[in-house]
C-alpha cells in the first residue's frame, strides 16, 4: 500500500466571493405587531415540514404603501407570502386609505406628502390612486 501525500500550501487558494443582492430597497411601513407573527408563524410552520431550508424574501408586489412580499424557500422552493398590514376586504387598504386622509387632514397636498416619503426611501402611492382614494373618502359619511 502506498499513500501519496500533496501538500496543499502548493496550491494557490481560490476564494470564491458570493455577493448578497438585496431584492427589495428602501423602506416600507409595517404593522409590526401583523408582521412579525406572520413572518415567525410562516417560517415556524414550514420548518415542521422543511427542515432544511429557510425562507427568503425574493420579490414585492405594491399597490400604494401596501405590499405583498413573497418568500421562497431556499431549499424546496415552496413559495409564501405575507403583507406588511393585515390584508381586509375592503377597496383600498388601511395605510393607503390613512396616508390620504393623513394628507387632507394636515391641510398638505399630495406632492408634499410624496416628497416626504421620498426623502424617507418610501415608494409613495401613485397620483392616480391618490386622488381616487380621496374621492372615496369624501363619501364616507361620519355619524
Ligand atoms: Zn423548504
Amino acid at each position: 500500500m502506498m499513500f501519496l501525500f500533496i501538500r496543499i500550501e502548493e496550491y494557490p487558494l481560490e476564494i470564491e466571493y458570493v455577493k448578497e443582492e438585496r431584492t427589495i430597497l428602501g423602506c416600507r411601513i409595517v404593522d409590526i405587531d401583523y408582521f412579525m407573527k406572520r413572518s415567525m408563524s410562516l417560517q415556524l410552520k414550514h420548518s415542521k415540514r422543511c427542515t432544511s431550508g429557510y425562507l427568503q424574501l425574493i420579490k414585492e408586489e405594491r399597490v400604494g404603501l401596501q405590499s405583498r412580499f413573497i418568500l421562497k424557500c431556499n431549499f424546496c422552493e415552496k413559495d409564501l407570502d405575507i403583507y406588511n398590514e393585515e390584508p381586509s376586504n375592503e377597496k383600498s387598504s388601511t395605510l393607503n386609505k390613512a396616508v390620504v386622509w393623513g394628507t387632507l387632514a394636515t391641510g398638505s397636498t399630495y406632492s408634499h406628502t410624496d416628497k416626504l416619503f421620498s426623502v424617507l426611501n418610501i415608494p409613495f402611492i401613485s397620483k392616480y390612486s391618490f386622488y381616487k382614494i380621496q374621492r372615496e373618502l369624501s363619501t364616507v359619511k361620519i355619524s
